[in-house]
Parts: C-alpha cells; structure tokens; sequence
C-alpha cells in the first residue's frame, strides 16, 4: 500500500473529518494494509493530543453478580453458569481502602463498578457518599460504573463530585439483540445522554468479539464520537466459561490492533483504553497497543486476572511512554522500577533432563 493511503488516514483524522465506511473497512480487514505503517499512523493521531502519556485505571469490582440482567459476555449475568464469586455491594471501609490503594499504585483514575441494572435513588446517594469521601481524601479522578441511570441520579453523581459515567454501548443498535433481551441498546443511549445532560464526561466503549461483524464495530466507532464521549475503552471479548458467549471466533493480535487504531482514527481526542483481554488476545503483541491507545488497566478486570502491576509499568516504561500521574507517585514508581529481578540458574534436573528420568 502506499504511503499516501497512510498520511491520508492521519491527515482525515486530525483535520476532523470522517473516513468513510469503505475506507474503515479496509483498514480492518485488507491484507495489503500493512500493521506497523498504520500503527504509526495511528501514533501521530495518538501522539498530537496525549504525547506519550499512559494513564493507568484500577478497577474496583464492589459488587459482583446477582444480576437480573442477561447480557450474554458477562460472567455476572443471571443466565450465566460461570464460577464467580457473588458478594452484595462492599462495606464503605472496603471501598475506601481500595481507593487508597489504587492512589498508592500510581493510578490516574479509581473506576468503581457494581453489577445490576441500575441503582436506586437509596444507592445513588449511598455512592454520591462514597464519592465525595474518596475526592476529599485522594486527588484521584472517579469514574463510576453503576448501569442504567436517568437524569436525576445523574445529577446527584455530578454533584458529589463524580468526574466520569460509565456504560459501554458494547455493539451496534443492530447487533444489540443478539448479546441481550432484558435491556437495549437505546437504554444504553439514554443513560449516557443523561450523564451529558447534567455536564458528568461519558465514558462509553466497545466489546470486540461478540461474533459482530466489521460493519457493526465501523458503527460503534462512529457513534461514540457523535456522544463525544472522553474516554473509551476498548474492551476484547474474554470466553469466560459459563457465558453464553463463550464459542465465539478467536480473535488475533492483528484484528485486535487494527481494530485499536480504527478506535482512534474515528475518535482522535478520546482517552482510548486498552480495557479487558488485552493480554489474553494481544499476547506477545500487547505492547503494541500503546501506539494508537493511550490508556489500560492496571492489574485485571471485573472477573478476570490480568497482568500484575509491575509488568504493566514495565511494559510502558521500556517502549518509552510515560506514567501520567502525581509527582508523589512518579517518585514511588521511580524507586520500584530500581529493582531487577534476579536471574534464575537452571538446575541439575533442567539441564540434564534425560539424566534424571534414567536413574
Ligand atoms: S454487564 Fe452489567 S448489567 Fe449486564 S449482566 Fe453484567 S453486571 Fe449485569
């Protein structure tokens, strides 16, 4: 492919403009399309509005299952068999410590999450609480990730100083029944167009893998960047067993990164987050990732391990990206990157195999 097909990409993105559906297509799935050139193309968007900063979320799970919802990807869904642990909403002192830890490890920003359709007006205050507690104590931006919410509650949230709503739209309107029956895709629309009507920013992304086609991750992508939302996490479908979900087609690192620089073709100034699965489907491609997004996860997701903390710095750190967070926690992780781990000797029965299995 020419180089001009590439420039074309960037200079479409950062003037504004909108590629067109064919051209989105391509990218995503034409062979003579080559994935270093539009990962770099990809980084010049990338690097015009967040140089070469990295910002680091730790997500609460506060809590997990008992959900009347069926949304068929999730482990916590109520026509899920997966093997969970269950708990009702954490105590506040749990809640609290956690925040505290996650503005210990350097994170940007505490996503709290709980399952369930949406909250109460008891709950939405019983949060806005919780909230304001933790802005006084930690400066650490909170985002919240409580289900259906309407304009009310929203403005409650915003008032005890929530910084972010999350709802993923998850996939396209025309795809939407197909991971779900107990709620819609226009439900989820509604509960972000809440969050805009009382000024709380929107964060709101996609599940790739959910068996959709090229054309519905094409439209979530421009959806999202109607909503404007701030920031968007990119989400790759984990086959947690016990899902409903759990044979769709493997994704490959490839799609994966194609799928990542789309994201940020289509929404050049949206924090985009390398969210759920990054490990798991990217592998040994995963630092990648951090060319066109500019944004993970700690260590893990809602049901699901993820890489431990230190290889997740590791891993910034050595492509030469930097840690957005305090000065404070810049010094902390200073110190911890000043420990190497020590190398292992093989031992007798690694070397000599044979020896061993003979005597
Ligand atoms: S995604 Fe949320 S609403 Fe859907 S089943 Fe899981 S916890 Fe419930």
């Amino acid at each position: 492919m020419e180089t001009t097909f590439y420039h074309h990409l960037t200079a479409t993105s950062l003037s504004g403009e909108l590629l067109s559906n064919a051209t989105c297509e391509k990218l995503l799935t034409a062979s003579e399309i080559g994935l270093l050139p539009l990962l770099d193309a990809a980084y010049q968007v990338r690097k015009t509005y967040f140089q070469n900063e990295v910002q680091l979320h730790i997500l609460n799970n506060a809590q997990n299952g008992y959900c009347p919802e069926d949304c068929h990807y999730c482990a916590q869904a109520s026509s899920a068999t997966a093997d969970i642990e269950a708990y009702p909403l954490k105590p506040d002192a749990e809640i609290l410590a956690e925040a505290e830890r996650a503005y210990e490890s350097g994170a940007y920003r505490y996503c709290l999450v709980m399952s369930g359709r949406g909250p109460s007006p008891k709950r939405v205050a019983h949060l806005a609480k919780l909230i304001h507690t933790v802005k006084s104590r930690y400066p650490i931006e909170v985002c919240l990730s409580a289900g259906l919410v309407d304009v009310e509650s929203a403005g409650v949230l915003k008032a005890s100083g929530l910084d972010r709503l999350n709802h993923n739209l998850n996939t396209s309107e025309s795809h939407y029944p197909k991971i779900c029956s107990t709620h819609t895709y226009q439900d989820r629309m509604e509960t972000l167009q809440a969050a805009q009507t009382v000024g709380l920013a929107c964060c709101s992304g996609v599940i790739v893998g959910m068996g959709e086609g090229t054309d519905d991750l094409i439209k979530v992508a421009k959806a999202l960047r109607e909503l404007e939302v701030a920031s968007l996490p990119v989400n790759f479908f984990l086959p947690i067993s016990g899902t409903q979900l759990v044979e769709t087609p493997t994704l490959t690192p490839d799609y994966c990164l194609r799928v990542l620089c789309l994201y940020r073709f289509l929404n050049p100034q949206a924090e985009i987050r390398i969210a759920a699965g990054r490990e798991h489907h990217l592998r040994s491609m995963e630092v990648m990732a951090l060319y066109p997004a500019n944004s993970m996860f700690i260590d893990g997701y809602l049901n699901a391990e993820g890489s431990t903390a230190s290889r997740t710095f590791q891993m910034i750190r050595d492509a030469g990206f930097a840690i957005k967070t305090n000065r404070e926690d810049l010094e902390r992780l200073k110190k911890a990157e000043e420990k190497r781990d020590d190398v292992l000797l093989k031992e007798l029965k690694v070397l000599r195999p044979r020896m061993e299995s003979n005597a």
